[in-house]
Order: structure tokens, then sequence, then C-alpha cells
């Protein structure tokens, strides 16, 4: 592999990557263009994707209906202020999410990122408690190891030891923390794992707005699959000390967890549900944070009389209309079939890593497989690696995981658990 020609010189001095240093960066892979799902370096490589760019790309990438959808749209219009205005795309969007989401979601609030709808949903929570003349009840409780994005009090929220919270010290508002489920999702309820949210509530419901957390699937904080069971017992909890609920369905919505939202594994419902990440199919940056006629009709029932955010690029024309494209390919193709065939797939050829000496836990949800190791990878080992094997995965910290687009062919995902074994077994040998 000569990897001058697959990374770029001016990338490497001037531009800034996540979570990266600016003057000693692990390299990054300079991609020519992506189809399908494969990832095409500029040196010709191709990749086959594990990633569909961070929950995203649910039908693959260089998608013909979703790229007409954009090119359509252009054409028209590709934005137009939404205060005072709106458009076909926000209304044609509006209309295809609450087709697939409860009657209880009323009210649509679109924002531009995930971090973004998180904010709006917490303000979302203060502003209905201020307007229902409890002012004092403004702050949050969740759980750990959860990861709800890197804006200020998204960051909050966040796992405060992979969040890093030392470093922000006392500029980042401090919230409660409950342990996260030690219960498995399908395995035995341990009735114990809700009493520490249990006493926070009963101690400190005076001061809280509402609890946010990732239905069943815990992502970015330590891509962790819990039991049901916790959610039903929180939102009960919840309801009787007036806390709302928060569901971040960033990661999860749009079948990843082999339903078409997290939720449903539970069958109970929050009160302010955020979406974002698959919204779009991975085209661009869009989210939404839905509501019922309780908050949204007691944040406008009251002083101000109106909900206080409203981004520049609010439901921004093209993100609408490619979002729409996005959940009617996904409703006309059969999801369940395909994430389940996907989940059966990668159980079936994961499974041999939990006998790896380095590997600790290997798990499967949905469209998600995961191979935990007990300690943390060599990322610029294990990145080269992949990428000589011809996959792109890319692990954080001790996870080394998966989650393609639904698209993936047999052969396809054959090939990235290959790879996920092969690797993790070198990794048990260094
Ligand atoms: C990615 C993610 C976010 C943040 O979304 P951005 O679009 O990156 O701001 C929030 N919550 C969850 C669960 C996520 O996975």
């Amino acid at each position: 592999m000569d990897i001058g020609k697959i990374t770029d010189r001016f990338d490497r001095e001037h531009l800034w990557h996540p979570y990266a240093s600016a003057t000693e960066p692990l390299p990054s892979y300079k991609v020519r263009e992506a189809h399908g799902c494969t990832i095409v370096l500029e040196d010709g490589t191709e990749l086959t994707d594990g990633m569909s760019s961070w929950w995203c790309a649910i039908h693959g990438y260089n998608h013909p209906v979703l790229n007409e959808a954009i090119r359509r749209q252009t054409e028209k219009m590709s934005h137009i202020m939404f205060g005072g205005l709106t458009h076909e795309p926000a209304i044609s969007l509006g209309k295809a999410l609450m087709k697939i989401l409860p009657d209880e979601f009323s009210h649509i609030f679109y924002a531009d990122s995930g971090s973004v709808a998180v904010e709006v949903a917490m303000k979302m929570a203060v502003q209905y408690h201020y307007a229902k003349g409890n002012p004092r009840k403004s702050n949050f409780v969740t759980i750990r190891s959860g990861y709800h994005g890197d804006t200020w009090n998204a960051m909050s929220v966040c796992d405060p030891v992979t969040g890093m919270h030392s470093i922000f010290g006392s500029s980042l508002p401090v919230r409660y923390f409950v342990p996260s489920p030690r219960s498995r999702f399908g395995e035995e309820w341990r009735q114990d794992d809700t009493f520490p949210l249990e006493k926070v509530l009963e101690e400190h419901h005076a001061d809280i707005a509402a609890l946010i957390l990732e239905p069943v699937v815990q992502g970015a904080g330590g891509m962790w699959f819990y039991n049901p069971e916790y959610i039903r017992q929180a939102v009960s909890m919840c309801r009787r000390y007036d806390v709302l609920v928060i569901f971040d369905e960033i990661a999860t919505g749009f079948g990843r967890t082999g339903k078409l939202f997290a939720w449903e594994h539970a069958g109970v419902l929050p009160d302010i549900m955020c979406i974002g990440k698959s919204l779009t199919g991975g085209y661009m940056t869009l989210s939404a944070v839905l509501t019922n006629d309780d908050v949204a009709g007691t944040i406008s029932g009251n002083y101000p009389y109106a909900f206080m955010h409203g981004p520049t690029f609010m439901a921004n024309p093209l993100a609408c209309s490619v979002a729409r494209a996005s959940i009617e390919l996904l409703l006309e193709m059969d999801w369940k079939g395909k994430v389940s065939a996907i989940e059966s797939q990668m159980k079936r050829e994961l499974a041999p890593a939990a006998s790896f000496p380095a590997v600790s836990d290997v798990r499967v949800l949905g469209a998600i497989g995961v191979i935990e190791m007990k300690e943390p990878v060599d990322m610029a080992w294990i990145q080269r690696r992949f990428i000589e094997e011809g996959v792109w995965v890319r692990p954080f910290g001790r996870l080394v995981y998966i989650m393609p687009p639904f698209v993936i062919t047999p052969e396809e995902l054959s090939r990235l658990t290959s790879a996920l074994l092969k690797i993790t077994r070198e990794a048990s040998r260094i």
C-alpha cells in the first residue's frame, strides 16, 4: 500500500478531522467516489463499507433515486427561509414522518444536525416546565455510557468519562447520572437495574425537567444493547414525578435495530423524540424533534407563546426532499427482511470471535455487529489492516463494530465479517 497516493498533504497540514490531532494526525484516506456499498480511494482501491458513514447511508452511496430527488429540488430552490414561509418538501416530509410514527407525535421541529436536535429537545423540556410555572425544573437525568452529540448541552448528557467532561470543568452544566442498565437485550431482566434512577427521581425530581436516553442501543458511548424493560419502568417512573422523557433515536431510527424505531422494542412513547443521521439516507445533514400536543400546547399557550429556537437553515428544501425520498425507498424495500437477514448472518459469522483471547464480548442486534476487545485497539495499525483487507471499518476504543448499508449483499457482508475475524484474531496475538 503506497500511503502517499491515498492521503493528501494539504489535508494533513491544514484540515482538522473528527476527534483528531491537528499536528500529528493519523492518516485520513482520500476517497474519490462511493457507490452502493463500495468506497473507492484515490488510487482506485475499493473498500466494502461497514460503517454507513456513521449510521447514515442506509441505501448505500450514489443512489439514483436520492440523486434525482436533490437534482429536481435544486431546479426549484435549494433554500428558502422558514420564518414566515413554508414549502412542499417540508410539508411532504412531515406527512411521511407522521405516517411511520404514532399519532401522539403531532408536532415536528426541523433542525440542522443531531446535536442541535438534542439541544432543541432539552430546551423544549425546560420551556415546558417554565410554561407550567415550574422554572426550577431545569436539569436533566441520563444514563451513563450515553452519547448525544458534541454541542454544549448535548455534551453535558454524554457519558462523563468517554465524553471527557473533566476537560471542560465548570463551564459544563452538571447533570444527574445513573448507571447504564446491566440487563442485556434478549436476556433476563434484573429488577435492581432501575433502582438508581428511582432514587435520583425521588430525591431530585423538583429540579429535573426530563430524562434523556438512547432507547435500547447506546451508540457511540459504548455500543451497548440493553433490556427494553428498563425503558418501560423508566418512563412510568418519570410520569409519577412529572419528569418528561426524551428518546434520542438519532442513531437507532429508520430500521437499524430491526424495528423502524427502537422505542417499538419497549412499546412505550416518550414526550419528545429526536431523529437524524439516516433521515436523509446519509445525503446531507437534517434532524427533527417530534413531540406531542401536551408539550407543544403548553409551550405555545404560555409566555412567551412561542418556542425559542429557529436555525437559519431550518427545513432546508434539499434536505427535506432527499429525506422524503429516502423514507419512500425504505418503505418500498423489504427493510425488515433485509435487516433481519443481516442480523442472522452477522450472528453466525461473528460468533467465532467470542473465543479469541483479546475479545471480551460479541453482540449483534439488527444491522449492528460489535466485537468488544479487552484492551483499546491500536488505531493506526488496525485502520491500515482493514484497508489492506479491502474493507472500511473504523473502530473506537475497545469497540470494533460494523453497521453496513441495508443494501449490502451477503457476499459483501461476508467480506466484512471475515476481515473482522481475521484482524481481531491478529490483535489477539500482538
Ligand atoms: C450522532 C448522534 C448524535 C449527534 O448527531 P450529529 O449529527 O453528529 O450532531 C446525537 N445522538 C446520537 C444517539 C447520535 O448517534
